[in-house]
C-alpha cells in the first residue's frame, strides 16, 4: 500500500482572536485564546490521514509539557503514525493573531524544526518506497529538505514540495521535486511572477498549484491551466487552510485520484476549514471528507 510521509514541523499554536491588528508598540486585549496542535507538517499530516491515505508524520519535539500535548493529539487520528524526532530545543510554538475578518498575522518558532539533523531525518525515512509521496515544506533547513527530497527521488518516491513558509532560497530545490504547491505571495516570490503566470513558470517537469485563498487555486499540468474556483463561504479564521489544501491533495493523489479530482478535494476541504476557528480544530474530519473524495 503506497504511504504518504510527511517530513515538516510540528507545533503548538496560541491562538489570540482580536477586534483588528495591532499597530506597533500597541497593546490590545483578545477576545478569546485556542491552545491546539499546530506546524505545517502536522498539519498537512492530519489533513492528509483524514482522506484515508496511510500517513506517517516525522518531526522534531523538544522535551517539555507542549511535545507531550502534540503527540496525544497525533495519536488520537487514525491512519497517521508519528516518528518523533528527539531536539534538545524546546518544542516549537507559534503565536496566531486572528482578527475579525480572519486576517491574520503568525510569528513561528523553529529552533526545532531547524535543529533537525540530516542523518536523523534520512533515518527516519528508511522504509520510503517507490510509489509513496514525500511531502516537505519550507520550515526545515535546506539541506535537510534536499536531502530528504534527494532519497525520495533515489527511492523512486513522488517529491511534494510546499513553498511555506520560504526560509531559503527554493527555485534552486524546484528540480527535485514532481508536485509544487505555493501560495500567491510564494509563488510570486520564488518565479518573481503574477500568480496565474507563476502556476505555468513553476510547471514544466511537475505539477504546479497556486493558491489563491478565497479566489481558489490554479493548476498547471502538462503544458495545461486548470482554475478552481473556491466556494463562497463566510471566512472566521483561514489559519490552516493551506495545509488542509495541501495534505487533502496529497492525500487524495496517493489513493489514487487523478490531479483534477484532487485539486477539487482540496479545495473543497479548505473552504470548510476557514469556517472554523483554529489549525487543527478547523479542518475537515473524515466522515466530512469522504464526499468530496468519492
Ligand atoms: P494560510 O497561510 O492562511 O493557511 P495560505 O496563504 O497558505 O493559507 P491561501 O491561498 O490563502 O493559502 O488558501 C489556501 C486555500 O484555502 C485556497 O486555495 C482556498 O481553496 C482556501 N481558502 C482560503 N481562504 C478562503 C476563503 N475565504 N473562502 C474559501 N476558501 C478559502
Amino acid at each position: 500500500m503506497s504511504r504518504v510521509f510527511v517530513l515538516g514541523n510540528a507545533t503548538l499554536d496560541c491562538i489570540q482572536t482580536i477586534p483588528r491588528l495591532p499597530a506597533p508598540g500597541e497593546t490590545l486585549l483578545a477576545d478569546s485564546l485556542l491552545r491546539c496542535p499546530g506546524g505545517k507538517g502536522l498539519n498537512q499530516a492530519v489533513a492528509c490521514a483524514r482522506t484515508g491515505a496511510a500517513t506517517v508524520l516525522v518531526a522534531p519535539l523538544g522535551r517539555d509539557a507542549d511535545a507531550a500535548v502534540l503527540a496525544a493529539a497525533a495519536a488520537a487520528e487514525p491512519g497517521l503514525a508519528a516518528r518523533w524526532m528527539e531536539s534538545a530545543a524546546p518544542t516549537d510554538y507559534s503565536a496566531i493573531w486572528v482578527a475579525a475578518g480572519g486576517e491574520n498575522m503568525i510569528v513561528s518558532s523553529a529552533a526545532a524544526a531547524r535543529g533537525l539533523a540530516e542523518a536523523d531525518a534520512i533515518a527516519a525515512l528508511d522504509d520510503l518506497r517507490a510509489g509513496d509521496i514525500l511531502l516537505l515544506q519550507g520550515n526545515l533547513t535546506r539541506e535537510v529538505t534536499m536531502a530528504a527530497a534527494r532519497l525520495g527521488r533515489e527511492r523512486g518516491a513522488r517529491t511534494a514540495l510546499n513553498t511555506a513558509p520560504i526560509a531559503w532560497d527554493m527555485a534552486e530545490a524546484l528540480a527535485l521535486f514532481d508536485i509544487v504547491i505555493a501560495n500567491a505571495v510564494e509563488a510570486a516570490q520564488v518565479t518573481g511572477a503574477d500568480a496565474r503566470s507563476a502556476a505555468a513558470a513553476l510547471a514544466p517537469g511537475r505539477i504546479a498549484i497556486v493558491t489563491l485563498g478565497r479566489d481558489g487555486a490554479v493548476m498547471a499540468r502538462d503544458g495545461v491551466l486548470t482554475p478552481v474556483a473556491a466556494p463562497r463561504v463566510k471566512a472566521v479564521d483561514t489559519a490552516g487552510a493551506g495545509d488542509v489544501f495541501v495534505g487533502v491533495f496529497v492525500g487524495a493523489l496517493c489513493r489514487g485520484a487523478a490531479p483534477d479530482r484532487a485539486i477539487r478535494a482540496a479545495t473543497a476541504a479548505a473552504a470548510i476549514a476557514v469556517t472554523r476557528p483554529g489549525t487543527v480544530p478547523s479542518f475537515p474530519s473524515s466522515i466530512e471528507l469522504a464526499p468530496l473524495l468519492a
